[in-house]
C-alpha cells in the first residue's frame, strides 16, 4: 500500500502530507520528559513503536528510534565525523534523519546509497545511488567511514559484503555495522535452504532476514581483516538518561578499523 501511494502521490504533496503528521505529533507528544539529539527536540514521552509496541520509542517530530539516537551520540561523542577534517563517507540505507544531517554537512562528501535507491525519496540536494554490497562500484582504499547497520541480516553471501566494506575503506579507516543479535547463541543460525519470506519469517523472525547472528557476528567481522571493537557505550548512560534519550540497554556498537 505504501509503495502503490509512493507511486502515484507526487513527490511535493507527499512532503507536505509528512511535514503535516510530524507537526501534529510533535504537539500530541509535547513536553519536556525526553529529548531527541538528531532533531534536537523535546517532547513528555517517545512514541511507541514495532510490531510489539515498544514503550518510549520513536521521536514524533524526526521518526528516529533507539538504535539511530545511541548510534547518533556515539558519532557525535566518539568519533570523528563532525570534526572539521574532510570525510568521505558511504552510508547504505540512509536513514532520513542521517540523510538530513550528513547531507548538508561541509565537511562530509557523502554517498548514500541502496540496493534499491527508489526508495529513498528524501528531499535533498545529494542523490541516494545504486549499490549492491556484495559487489561495490568504488576503487579501494576509498573511504575514511563506512556505515552500514541493519543490512548485514539480509544479505545472503555476507561474508563477501564485508570483505567488500573492508577494500573500499582506506587504511586507518572506521565503520559501524549493526545488526540484530541475539546474546543467547554463541553461534549464528542461517540455512541457504529456507528461502520463502513465510519460511524466513518463521526461522529468523523477520520474512527479508536471513540469518540470526550470534555472539559470533565479532568474528566475522575479524575474519575479513577487521580491527573490531564491541563498544558498550551504552552502559555510560544512567537509567534517566536511557529514558531520557529513549536508549534500549542491550546494544553493543560495532565499531570497526581497517
Ligand atoms: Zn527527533
Amino acid at each position: 500500500m505504501r509503495k502503490l501511494i509512493k507511486k502515484i502521490v507526487p513527490r511535493f504533496v507527499l512532503t507536505i502530507y509528512q511535514d503535516y503528521r510530524s507537526k501534529k505529533r510533535s504537539e500530541l507528544y509535547a513536553g519536556n520528559g525526553v529529548f531527541c539529539p538528531l532533531c534536537n527536540s523535546n517532547f513528555k514521552e517517545f512514541a511507541p513503536f514495532g510490531s510489539t509496541k515498544r514503550e518510549n520509542a520513536q521521536c514524533p517530530k524526526c521518526g528516529s528510534l533507539e538504535r539511530h539516537r545511541l548510534l547518533w551520540k556515539y558519532l557525535n561523542e566518539k568519533t570523528n565525523l563532525f570534526n572539521d577534517t574532510k570525510v568521505r563517507l558511504l552510508h547504505f540505507a540512509p536513514e532520513k534523519s542521517f540523510y538530513d544531517v550528513f547531507s548538508k554537512s561541509q565537511n562530509i562528501e557523502y554517498v548514500p546509497c541502496d540496493l534499491y535507491p527508489k526508495k529513498y525519496t528524501y528531499n535533498g540536494k545529494v542523490k541516494t545511488i545504486k549499490v549492491d554490497i556484495t559487489k561495490i562500484p568504488f576503487e579501494e582504499n576509498f573511504f575514511d567511514v563506512v556505515l552500514c547497520n541493519h543490512v548485514l541480516e539480509h544479505i545472503l553471501d555476507d561474508r563477501l559484503a564485508m570483505s567488500e566494506l573492508y577494500r573500499v575503506m582506506k587504511k586507518g579507516a572506521w565503520g559501524i555495522f549493526q545488526v540484530p543479535i541475539d546474546y543467547e547463541r554463541d553461534n549464528t543460525y542461517e540455512d541457504s535452504s529456507i528461502s520463502t519470506p513465510k519460511e524466513r519469517e518463521e526461522a529468523f523472525g523477520q520474512s527479508d532476514h536471513v540469518r540470526i547472528y550470534g555472539k559470533d557476528y565479532k568474528n566475522r567481522l575479524e575474519e575479513v581483516g577487521f580491527n573490531v571493537k564491541e563498544d558498550d557505550y551504552i552502559n555510560s548512560f544512567s537509567s534517566d538518561e536511557l529514558f531520557k534519550f529513549g536508549l534500549m540497554k542491550s546494544e553493543l556498537i560495532y565499531y570497526c578499523r581497517k
